[in-house]
């Protein structure tokens, strides 16, 4: 055991990446702030994606009391293009209950880190091992292959047994006099060395002590849940403006809720069913009255979320005449605004319709 992370952390010392949120701190390991910001970045996205983003972040939300008192649009745009806005959304509230209910101090048990916004047991170990330098494992997809491959268990990603097996495991490994840098290394030692296809055992500081490379089976571990077929819904979104105005809306519903969206329809129009598109359009904007111009077709789009696909055709309307601030009802449950143009900047999009919406904004 000691073996085991002696052999990490000295390889952990020679070549860990150099981090912005890896900076020491006073008083405790690494600043608390940061640590929570980038790992609620880091959930399901790669570090060199994060780390443009992080740095826009902190610059604009530099600490908890800022960032507490942000409004949620602006924090949205803020993390535009990183995908799954519910982090977003939950570091906001998490950092509104720490400053709020807990006088700007991140608690330092798991227990009650658990009952806080966003917070699950891979990110309650990973800020009190991160931060406060305690012997609490930080289980993610990463530990979880590493410690399968080591023992040459038959752990499965994602599977919550597994990782209540694999926490428990890493519990017994911490070394308790450098438990943030071992909490830390084998999650290193799975970004960077121990990957996912095609591992670089060569040059793995574990090699001599790790089962399934010392019995040639590495590629059995650990085992995968089967995926489910994700649904596919098929839409059309319609950019309709006059030049000036732009018609958005406010997302609602629970996926990408907050984003700003163009006018959507429950179908995928073809190419060539411009007639039918105009259609839709009329009959949704009827109380409108507004004379279109031209309607043009953009582009086919596929979209993979984690668990649904989305099949989408983007079109372009033009209207005339629009004043800035008119509502129309879309679908009954929700209000289309007309907003100007330059407002686009600063709404958040879905990174689909960004790059048309930024497309549009440069014409
Ligand atoms: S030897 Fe290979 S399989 Fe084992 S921990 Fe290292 S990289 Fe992973």
């Amino acid at each position: 055991m000691r073996e085991l992370s002696d052999a990490l952390l000295s390889w952990f010392d020679q070549c860990a990446r150099k981090l912005p949120w890896r900076e020491p701190a006073s008083g405790t390991r690494c600043d608390p702030y940061a640590v929570i910001v980038s790992e609620f970045m880091l959930q399901q996205t790669q570090v060199s994606t994060v780390i443009p983003y992080y740095s826009r972040f902190m610059e604009r939300f530099p600490d908890l009391p800022t960032l507490s008192h942000a409004e949620e649009p602006e924090v949205l745009k803020y993390w535009e293009g990183l995908g799954y806005y519910r982090r977003a959304r939950q570091l906001l509230k998490l950092a509104k209950t720490l400053v709020f209910d807990f006088a700007g101090e991140l608690p330092q048990d798991r227990k009650t880190l658990l009952k806080l916004p966003g917070i699950g047991e891979y990110t309650a170990g990973a800020l009190l091992s991160f931060v406060f330098d305690l012997p609490e494992p930080a289980v993610d997809g990463n530990v979880l292959r590493v410690i399968s491959r080591l023992d040459a268990k038959a752990y499965t990603m994602g599977d919550v047994k597994s990782q209540a097996a694999v926490r428990e495991r890493v519990s017994g490994l911490i070394p308790p006099h450098r438990a943030g840098d071992f909490s830390e290394a084998l999650i290193e030692l799975g970004a960077t060395i121990c990957l996912s296809s095609s591992p670089l055992c060569h040059d793995c500081p574990m090699s001599h002590v790790c089962r399934a490379y010392q019995q040639g089976v590495v590629a059995e571990y650990p085992l995968r849940q089967k995926r489910e077929k994700s649904p596919v819904s098929r839409m059309s979104y319609v950019l309709v403006h006059d030049g000036t105005h732009v018609f958005c809306r406010r997302r609602s519903e629970a996926l990408l809720h907050g984003l700003y969206e163009f006018i959507s329809l429950p179908r995928k129009y073809k190419k060539n069913d411009g007639e039918k598109v105009e259609e839709a359009m009329r009959k949704m904007s009827e109380c409108s009255k507004l004379p279109f111009h031209e309607l043009r077709y953009v582009a086919d789009k596929r979209v993979v979320f984690s668990h649904r696909v989305w099949e989408l055709s983007f079109w372009e309307l033009r209207i005339e005449g629009v004043e800035s601030g008119f509502v129309f009802q879309d679908k009954g449950d929700s209000n289309v605004l007309a907003v100007h143009r330059q407002a686009l900047e600063s709404m958040a999009f879905p990174a689909f319709l960004a790059g048309w919406r930024d497309a549009f904004l440069a014409e």
